[in-house]
């Protein structure tokens, strides 16, 4: 369903490392540039092909994004990488398309108390922010080849508002594709989703915006983040958000921690059968490059402890190049 460049033939599923984004924006400390870079190299070494780089967001808000271009800049040369920003607003995307993205994700969250303490506007002022990047990017030839994305948080429920009406989640992607978004995602922010809503979402949002249907972005604050990928995966969903280590969470919806575990992802995808083009030994190498510029972070995932099992086998039969 992703019409990512990078979702190319030789890769079934798209993984999309948000760990230098949202996993570093919930630590307190910040990572040096260059051990952010470093990090980032080793994801794209290890077969990542799009990773989210960092947020232009207020730098008193959130100081351990405040090096967000510096680190686009050193991430662009890495060949056949995606560098994604988050934008939450047009401001941010004017930082982020001059500093030389490929793609913004811009987030737009269904729960009106959510949207107004996470980007301090209403759901429909943000989608409008959506439209205004939309515009800004056919303005300049040198800026039509950006991808916009739009990300529908707190779709499943929000750790404020509880109960998120999903008619109002559909109909919000509707707005976002009205808007110019190429593509819509939908965002387990708080990590309340369980199977047969994301099966039942998906299907829904499909059926509502066809190809402009994007990926999953799942928390598993409750322990349902795998189980909720095949459910997506049942859905027809091709691109999952996910973060090395499991760094991350939502600093703006309390209690909500834990993006699903890259390395536990990809094991998850490479044993069903779905190739992702990622080593899983680099993978799990690159841990060692959080923990360098994070001294003693903690980093979670079972098949980075368990290890590989004896035999495994990728999905295309051979180590990914
Ligand atoms: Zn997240």
């Amino acid at each position: 369903m992703s019409n990512s460049k990078t979702a190319k033939a030789d890769i079934d599923v798209l993984v999309s490392e948000v760990g230098p984004r949202d996993g570093l924006q919930s630590v307190k400390r910040t990572m040096p540039t260059t051990a952010k870079l470093d990090w980032i190299a080793a994801l794209a070494d290890a077969g990542l092909r799009e990773i989210e780089v960092g947020s232009f967001v207020s730098p008193k808000l959130l100081p351990q994004m405040a090096d967000c271009a510096d680190v686009v800049a050193g991430a662009r040369p890495i060949d056949g990488l995606t560098v994604l920003a988050l934008v939450p607003n047009l401001k941010g995307a004017e930082r982020a398309f001059a500093a030389g993205v490929d793609k913004v994700t811009m987030p737009v969250s269904a729960s009106r108390a959510h949207s107004k303490s996470n980007i301090n506007m209403t759901p429909e002022q943000a989608v409008e922010q959506v439209a205004a990047v939309c515009r800004l990017r056919a303005e300049r030839p040198d800026y039509r080849h950006i991808e916009v994305e739009a990300g529908v948080a707190t779709a499943f429920g929000c750790t404020m508002e509880g109960a998120v009406s999903e008619d109002w989640v559909m109909q919000l992607a509707g707005m976002l594709v009205k808007a110019g978004a190429d593509s819509v995602c939908l965002s387990d922010t708080t990590g309340y989703a369980n199977p047969a809503q994301i099966k039942r979402m998906f299907k829904r949002l499909h059926a509502e915006i066809g190809d402009k249907c994007g990926g999953a972005h799942l928390h598993n604050t409750r322990g349902q983040g795998l189980a909720n990928v095949v459910a997506a995966l049942d859905a027809g969903v091709m691109t999952f958000d996910s973060s090395q280590g499991g760094l991350g969470g939502c600093p703006y919806a309390p209690g909500a921690t834990g993006n699903i575990v890259t390395e536990d992802l990809v094991f998850l995808l490479e044993s069903m059968g779905l190739r992702t083009g990622i080593d899983l030994d680099k993978l799990i190498g690159a841990r060692s490059k959080v923990l360098a510029g994070l001294p003693g972070e903690t980093l979670y995932g079972n098949v980075a402890d368990a290890g590989l099992p004896k035999g495994f086998q990728y999905a295309s039969g051979g180590r990914p190049a």
